[in-house]
C-alpha cells in the first residue's frame, strides 16, 4: 500500500464513528439469525427430560424429585435441538448474548407443579 493510500485511510478514520462499541456497557444490536442464548418457561415445563435426551453436549440436566432445571451455558453449543424437541414449547432461543459471568456456573430453576398435577394429587388427599 502506498503512502498516500495509508495516509488517505488514516485521516478519513479520524472522522468515522469508532468500529467497536464498549460492551457490556453498550449493547450491539443482535445480528440477523444469531441464535443467543436458551431459556425456559418454567410455568409450561414438565420435566419430561427429553431436552436432556436430546442435547448433543450434557449442557440440560433435569431433577424430577427437585423439580429442577439446570442449563451449563459453558456446554451448550447453541445447536438449538432442545427447543426443537421440547413437546411442550418451554425451550427457546432468546437471541442475545449471555450476561458476562467470571465464575463458570450452571443456571438452575425451580420448576413449579402444573395445576392440573397439583389439583390431581389433591382430589387423590395427598
Ligand atoms: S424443557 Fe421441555 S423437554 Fe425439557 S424437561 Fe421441560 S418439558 Fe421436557
Ligand atoms: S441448544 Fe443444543 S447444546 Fe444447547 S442445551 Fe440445547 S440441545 Fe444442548
Amino acid at each position: 500500500m502506498s503512502g498516500f493510500k495509508l495516509g488517505k485511510m488514516t485521516f478519513g478514520s479520524l472522522f468515522k464513528k469508532p468500529e467497536t462499541v464498549l460492551y457490556p456497557v453498550v449493547k450491539p444490536e443482535p445480528p440477523v439469525g444469531l441464535k443467543g442464548h436458551v431459556v425456559v418457561d418454567e410455568s409450561t415445563c414438565i420435566l419430561c427430560s427429553l431436552c436432556v435426551k436430546r442435547c448433543p453436549c450434557g449442557a440440560i440436566e433435569v431433577d424430577k424429585k427437585a423439580r429442577t432445571w439446570a442449563i451449563d451455558h459453558f456446554r451448550c453449543v447453541q445447536c438449538g435441538s432442545c427447543t426443537y424437541e421440547c413437546p411442550k414449547g418451554s425451550l427457546t432461543m432468546l437471541p442475545t448474548y449471555e450476561t458476562v459471568s467470571r465464575q463458570k456456573r450452571v443456571h438452575t430453576f425451580t420448576i413449579p407443579e402444573q395445576p392440573k398435577a397439583a389439583a390431581k394429587r389433591e382430589d387423590a388427599g395427598e
